[in-house]
C-alpha cells in the first residue's frame, strides 16, 4: 500500500512536470513568433532612427535652450526605449551604441552630421530640421509597416508614428510663428496637410 502511494505520487509529479513543460512551449510559440530578417533589420534601424531624433534635439536644446527640444528629446528617448523593449522580447541584438551622436548605420551617421550642421546655423533652421526628422520618420514608419503583419510590430510602429505626427505639428507651429513654412521632403503634401489638420494624439501603448 505504501509502495503504491509512492508510485502514484511520483507519477503525478511527472505528469505535472510534463504538463508544465508542454504549457511553457505553447506559451512561447504563441507569444513570440520568429521575426523575418527584414523585420529584424527594420527594428534595428528604427532603434537608431529614434536615437538620431533624440540626439539632434538634445544638441538643439543645448544650443538654444528652448523647451520644445527638451520635451521632444524625452519623447524620442521613450521611443528608442520602446523599440529596444520589443527587440529584447524577440532576443534581437541591439546594434545601437549609447554614445550621443554615434551611429552604427552609416546612412544615419551621415544624416546626423548633416542635420547637426543645419541646427547650428540658427534656431529657426533647427525647427525646420525637426520637421525634416519627423517627415522622414513618418515616411519610414509607413514603409516598414508594409513589411509585416505582426500585430506587436504594427502597434509599435503606430505609436511611434502618432508621436511623430505630434512632433511634426509642434515644429510646424514654431515655424509658422516665425512666418516660415515647411515643405515635406519625404511624405507627400496631402499627407502633411492631413497631419496638420488633426489634433494632438495621446499615442498610448
Ligand atoms: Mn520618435
Ligand atoms: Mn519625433
Amino acid at each position: 500500500m505504501r509502495h503504491l502511494a509512492l508510485t502514484l505520487s511520483l507519477a503525478s509529479t511527472l505528469l505535472f512536470a510534463c504538463t508544465d513543460d508542454t504549457k511553457e512551449t505553447i506559451d512561447t510559440l504563441a507569444e513570440v513568433t520568429p521575426l523575418t530578417t527584414q523585420e529584424i533589420e527594420d527594428l534595428q534601424f528604427l532603434r537608431e532612427e529614434e536615437k538620431l531624433a533624440r540626439d539632434v534635439y538634445t544638441h538643439a536644446y543645448n544650443l538654444y535652450g528652448v523647451n520644445i527640444f527638451n520635451n521632444i528629446a524625452s519623447s524620442e528617448q521613450r521611443h528608442t526605449d520602446s523599440v529596444l523593449e520589443l527587440m529584447s522580447r524577440y532576443e534581437i541584438e541591439d546594434t545601437a551604441t549609447a554614445t550621443l551622436g554615434d551611429f552604427t548605420d552609416p546612412e544615419l551617421s551621415q544624416l546626423y552630421a548633416a542635420l547637426i550642421a543645419r541646427v547650428e546655423t540658427s534656431e529657426a533652421e533647427a525647427y525646420a530640421v525637426g520637421a525634416t526628422i519627423e517627415d522622414l520618420d513618418i515616411y519610414d514608419l509607413d514603409l516598414k509597416a508594409t513589411h509585416n503583419q505582426n500585430s506587436e510590430l504594427q502597434n509599435l510602429y503606430a505609436n511611434l508614428k502618432c508621436g511623430s505626427e505630434n512632433h511634426m505639428r509642434s515644429f510646424t507651429k514654431k515655424l509658422t510663428a516665425l512666418d516660415l513654412t515647411y515643405t515635406p521632403e519625404y511624405i507627400d503634401a496631402a499627407q502633411y496637410t492631413e497631419i496638420l489638420a488633426a489634433p494632438q494624439g495621446g499615442c498610448g501603448n
